[in-house]
């Protein structure tokens, strides 16, 4: 396989093409942003942990019948991915109250919530990522009825896989993000799932072990990863 042109850099990845039209590289780096890159800094070694914790994830949800876009890991920071086009949308489901929710609603934080909270976000920096509804998303053409549909179910779904797989590592997951992409006309799961885009809390403790850590200065933010890292591959060995 080999990497051409980079065709995408953002805050923590790179994308390159490949010699195959269908397949793009996905490189993690060590860069870290935080409250919509006004706090800047580098965590040594995330670029490895992500890969890594996403290409498990990935393959774990692809078992269980999600589609995504992982191909197989490359190297320490590259995954081969399939080309998609990404739906302009953050899609977050919540199962204990943080961050953004609480803010909103003007509750604490780890509330333990009676039903999962399905929320989408319209991805743009500039406007600090907008909570949205689904009507604003049909009505200027940011998905159809169908995709929506689909990104809602395909989002319940792997909250309760990854639900499971984290409580055997003794984790609540509080909430995380998600992305799709359009792929052949089908949408699947694309982008990441790791300590960047997860909340992530020691049962018991509430101990953060996610980029909370790096947000709040709460300090041992590359312990934290490399924690999450041995327990994730533990459990997929
Ligand atoms: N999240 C993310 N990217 C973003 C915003 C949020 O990956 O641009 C993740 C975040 O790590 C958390 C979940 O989505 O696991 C919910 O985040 P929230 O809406 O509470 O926003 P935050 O408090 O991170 O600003």
């Amino acid at each position: 396989m080999k990497k051409l042109n980079q065709v995408y850099e953002g805050k923590a990845k790179k994308v390159f093409e490949t010699d195959d039209p269908d397949l793009f590289i996905q490189e993690f780096k060590d860069d870290a942003t935080a409250f919509n890159a006004k706090k800047k800094g580098t965590i040594v070694g995330k670029g490895v942990v992500n890969n890594k914790i996403s290409s498990v994830l990935f393959q774990m949800l692809e078992k269980e019948g999600i589609p995504t876009h992982f191909v197989k890991l490359l190297s320490e920071r590259e995954m081969l991915v399939k080309k998609v086009k990404i739906v302009p949308l953050e899609v977050t489901i919540r199962n204990i109250t943080a961050g953004g929710m609480a803010k909103l609603l003007g509750i604490e934080e780890g509330i333990r919530l009676k039903t999962p909270v399905y929320e989408l976000h319209y991805k743009a920096d500039h406007l600090d990522d907008p909570l949205i509804n689904e009507d604003h998303a049909l009505a200027i053409n940011m998905a159809t009825q169908e995709e929506l549909d689909t990104i809602k179910k395909l989002a319940i779904k792997i909250n309760q896989l990854l639900k499971n797989f984290f409580e055997k590592l003794n984790i609540d997951l509080v909430d995380f993000k998600l992305e799709f992409g359009r792929c052949k006309g089908k949408i699947i799961l694309a982008d990441e799932i790791s300590p960047d885009t997860c909340r992530f809390w020691e049962k018991g403790t509430g101990r953060k072990l996610d980029k909370d850590r790096f947000r709040r200065d709460l300090g041992n933010v590359e312990d934290a990863y490399q924690e999450m890292l041995a327990k994730v591959v533990e459990t997929s060995k």
